[in-house]
């Protein structure tokens, strides 16, 4: 296997050659899935201000000090505090406030004793009177049920960090800040291009010889689901002039990278490698990756360019494996992707490459066990379909006996 390529040899490759895109502004309520392009440093303290957490009566804990069941200690109610209001005066001795979750603590009071540890009842709501007089059953600690100025965020504290994936929690947190405008990394255009004589669309009739293009599709929903834009363009086909205007056209919708798919290898028709060799700088690597051993990667008029294998399989592997980290690179974020080690559970073959098997995976005691998804043709999409993840056999191995323990990628959240 000298002559083929080391996988990670051709990532870093890649990754070396890719840059970051820039930074554009977004409104907040458009940031699900975007990458912070920018540390993100508070400029206010959360909570703003110390505040109950509790529904009850903000007291003096030392007030409490010996306050039982058996022995409730009364304080006199002088305040009533609701959430969103600023309380006046100072609690004094014996003094208690009625304050709700989310009210700022009165002047004097360390501690909130909650309504159940009470006389009070706050929940008739037709009769909502302050009580005059609160008997309280248990003492209670300074600080008790006080959420304190800062304790969450305090001013000039980075709580994001740039690269940060934007998912729900970080838009909730960017919002208690009053973080209207975000700076997120622009979202890497993919043209996604692909020829063959044989190759007709979805909604199309299959006539004798031909087959429907999946590949677009495949790839179109890995770019997006890695956060890039798809530009999908419909199949040429398989002459000089039809792949020359597929480049074109591709060039054309302004991408940052182009991914093609078939033509490649050595067929008769396989136009699309010498149309490569006269537009654009493009080598041709054997990389030691099955399935998808052949790959042209370079650059049209300084786009990247990734030329992956046809067979359905081997284009998804080959983009996951290669395109993805190009991607992740341009959109500025970290390689996710979760990995579980898995025992084997059948025997598997390898001709030596790094070999990347569909599996599914069952929990066998603390262990995950791994099966194949069927036939690992690299034409044979159910394999893909079926599986939790790709099973990862290291070069340089042929058998792999069952029980043997490998790293699987994930392709799904397992249980
Ligand atoms: P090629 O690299 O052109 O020799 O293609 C290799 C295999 O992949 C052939 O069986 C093609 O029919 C198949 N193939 C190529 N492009 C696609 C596509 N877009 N969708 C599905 N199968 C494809
Ligand atoms: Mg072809």
């Amino acid at each position: 296997m000298a002559d083929l390529l080391n996988v990670d040899e051709a990532i870093a490759r890649i990754v070396g050659d890719i840059v970051q895109l820039e930074t554009e502004t977004v409104h907040l309520t458009d940031t699900l899935n975007r990458v912070l392009a920018e540390d993100i440093v508070s400029e206010i303290d959360l909570p703003p201000f110390d505040n109950s957490a509790m529904d009850g009566f903000a007291v003096r804990a030392v007030d409490l000090s010996g306050a039982g069941a058996e022995s409730p200690v009364r304080l006199d109610v002088v305040m009533d505090i609701p959430a969103g209001y600023t309380p006046e005066g100072t609690l004094g001795a014996g003094q208690a406030a009625r304050i709700m979750t989310g009210a700022p603590m009165p002047d004097g009071a360390d501690a909130v004793i909650p309504v159940e540890d009470t006389d009070a009842d706050f929940s008739d709501l037709d009769n909502s009177t302050v009580p005059e007089v609160v008997q309280l059953y248990k003492a209670v600690g300074t600080g008790a049920a006080v959420r304190k100025l800062g304790e969450n965020i305090h001013a000039g504290q980075t709580i994001l960090k740039a690269g940060t994936v934007i998912r729900a929690a970080q838009i909730g947190l960017l919002a208690s800040l009053g973080q209207v405008d975000v700076p997120v990394v622009r979202q890497p255009r993919v043209s996604i291009v692909g020829s063959g004589d044989e190759l007709v669309d979805i909604d199309a009739p299959l006539t004798p010889g031909t087959i429907r293009d999946s590949n677009s599709y495949a790839l179109a929903a890995l770019v997006a689901q890695d956060g890039g834009v798809p530009l999908r363009q419909p199949i040429a086909k398989d002459t000089p002039d039809a792949i020359r205007a597929m480049f074109k056209d591709a060039l054309d919708a302004s991408p940052d990278l182009i991914v093609s798919s078939a033509g490649v290898s050595v067929g008769a028709a396989d136009y699309v490698r010498d149309i490569l060799d006269e537009i654009g700088d493009i080598g041709f690597w054997r990389i030691n990756l099955r399935p998808g051993k052949p790959l042209a990667y370079g650059s049209l008029e300084d786009v990247p360019f990734f030329g992956l294998p046809g067979n359905p399989v081997s284009a998804m592997v080959t983009y996951m494996v290669l395109v993805r980290p190009a991607l992740l690179k341009l959109a500025g974020r970290s390689a996710e992707g979760s990995e579980v080690m898995a025992k084997v559970g059948e025997p598997m073959h390898s001709d030596g490459r790094r070999t990347f098997a569909r599996v599914t995976l069952k929990k066998d005691g603390d262990d995950w066990v791994a099966t194949t998804t069927g036939t690992q043709s690299s034409g044979a999409h159910l394999s893909m379909a079926l599986a939790d993840g790709l099973l990862v056999i290291p070069e340089g191995n042929a058998e792999i006996p069952v029980g043997t323990r490998l790293p699987v990628k994930l392709l799904r959240p397992i249980g």
